[in-house]
């Protein structure tokens, strides 16, 4: 996928522990950041911020002694330029749907929007999602289901205008 940026290119510091092997999913849950997201950050010339933020991302991750994720973690996330941020990755359990069973049936996907500030998905990031979801298929076997966190945990994630999307059939722009 010409869209993804790797773990390498956007500087991930390794997981604290192997990931948990996943053979295959039901499908994908959406997520949002569900914080304040900078409204200038889906401007063209703003990209070059995109992998700090994912770096912050997994550092509060790996700061967060009440979940105690091992790595960042959603398996992908997708800027608001479109590009797709290599994650945990394909076949590694995430910890972003709820628990371990939630974790086992879906792949987490994150839209890096939040709820002030930039909180419209624009066409490149949907195109974006779809990217990510179509790579999560082809290399993670997962299955066909596009759902939000909400399906399955009391969350507000992803929010309204994410979900709407994703009730609409997740189509591509
Ligand atoms: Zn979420
Ligand atoms: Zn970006």
């Amino acid at each position: 996928m010409e869209t993804l940026v790797t773990r390498a290119e956007w500087g991930a510091l390794p997981p604290l522990e192997q990931w948990r092997a996943l053979p295959r999913t039901r499908g994908v849950k959406i997520h949002y950041e569900g914080r304040q997201v900078p409204a200038d950050l889906a401007l063209p010339d703003r990209h070059h911020r995109c992998a700090a933020r994912v770096r912050e991302i997994q550092a509060m991750h790996l700061a967060d002694t009440v979940q105690g994720w091992i790595d960042i973690a959603y398996n992908a996330l997708v800027c608001p330029h479109g590009r797709v941020f290599e994650g945990r990755g394909a076949h590694h359990e995430s910890g972003a749907n709820g628990d371990r069973g939630l974790n086992r049936a879906h792949y987490a996907v994150c839209a890096m929007i939040g709820d002030s500030g930039l909180t419209e998905p624009g066409t490149a990031l949907l195109n974006g999602l779809c990217d990510a979801v179509d790579w999560l298929r082809e290399h993670g076997a997962a299955g066909p289901e596009v759902a939000g966190h909400r399906d399955g945990r009391d969350t507000d994630c992803p929010g309204e205008p994410l979900y709407r999307w994703i009730q609409a059939g997740a189509p591509r722009p």
